[in-house]
């Protein structure tokens, strides 16, 4: 059974997250680390579709400097007669992919159920922007000593966000990385909008890393460049983005996923951007070799 957490008559707004307490908090991930001076790309197909996809994605991921391989294996989607993700086998094959290739993983978890299987493999636990308010789910990762990136729901403010973090830090979970997806706004041509406002703000009052999603935020693989080197002046620590073999063919979100090319063509504008503002790509990863024989 849970543990209920005791009731204490205090409703202050996030307090352990907010800069004035503690030192701000860095968070490694097999010798990566974000929240530091590096900026960290995160990249890789929005749905695990299979083996060949995720060789394809990962490989190519790599080949242009990103550090770690995305890759869901349990999708919430709007509808339920989408492509629902692979489930279990999803998630193995996102983790053979990300050894085979030195690439750290992350995934999303829906459900404390799946929690247990997350923890054999997947190096950072994705909160997906529908489930920033399911207290149960952080309740139970913020006991877990692993990485959690928590998204921003789509119509969160910013205080909710840092309440959903408070969850997690409160619990005793000091490894979590805040997420910017964009929110819902009146503007109907876009996805989302993407709050980069948010992210100065998260950067100025939370001591927790800050990275971008801009492929969610735009839904548009046109948009996306753009939005992400914005993203990298606006101070964010790094990105999280959907690039596909083939986006055409994608089961999911194909339409803002970028191609290898052109998320190559990101990585090269993306150096001499970040040197304008005083930082620099992260390291690229371990030799896949040396990470197999971690
Ligand atoms: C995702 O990253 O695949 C995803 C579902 O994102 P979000 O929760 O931001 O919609
Ligand atoms: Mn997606």
């Amino acid at each position: 059974m849970s543990r209920q957490p005791a009731y204490r008559p205090d409703n202050s707004p996030a307090k352990i997250l907010r800069r004035g307490s503690p030192e701000s908090v860095r968070v490694n991930v097999g010798g990566i680390e974000i929240g530091g001076p590096r900026f960290v790309v995160i990249a890789g197909p929005c749905a695990v579709e299979g083996v060949e996809q995720m060789e394809a994605a990962a490989s190519s991921v790599r080949r242009a400097g990103a550090q770690l391989l995305r890759g869901g294996a349990f999708k919430p989607r709007t509808s339920p007669y989408a492509f629902q993700g692979m489930g279990e086998p999803g998630i193995h094959i996102l983790c053979e992919a990300g050894r085979k290739h030195g690439l750290p993983v992350i995934a999303e978890v829906m459900e404390i159920a799946q929690i247990p299987l997350m923890l054999e493999q997947v190096d950072i636990l994705q909160v997906g922007a529908r489930n920033m308010q399911n207290f149960s789910l952080l309740r139970a990762l913020s006991r877990v000593r692993r990485p959690v990136l928590l998204k921003r729901g789509f119509c969160a403010t910013v205080q909710e966000w840092f309440l959903a973090a408070e969850y997690l830090l409160d619990g005793g979970n000091e490894q979590v990385i805040l997420c910017e997806r964009g929110i819902r706004t009146f503007e109907p041509e876009l996805r989302n909008t993407l709050d980069l406002s948010a992210v100065a703000y998260a950067k100025l009052h939370a001591r927790l890393p800050v990275i971008v999603d801009p492929s969610h935020a735009t839904g548009n693989r046109d948009l996306v460049i753009p939005m992400a080197l914005a993203a990298a002046a606006c101070g964010a620590d790094g990105l999280l983005l959907e690039v596909h073999p083939n986006p055409d063919q994608a089961l999911c979100d194909g339409a803002q996923a970028l191609t290898p090319d052109r998320f190559q063509e990101l990585m090269d504008r993306l150096a001499p951007l970040l040197a304008a503002v005083g930082r620099s790509l992260g390291a690229r990863p371990l030799p896949a070799q040396a990470v197999h024989s971690r």
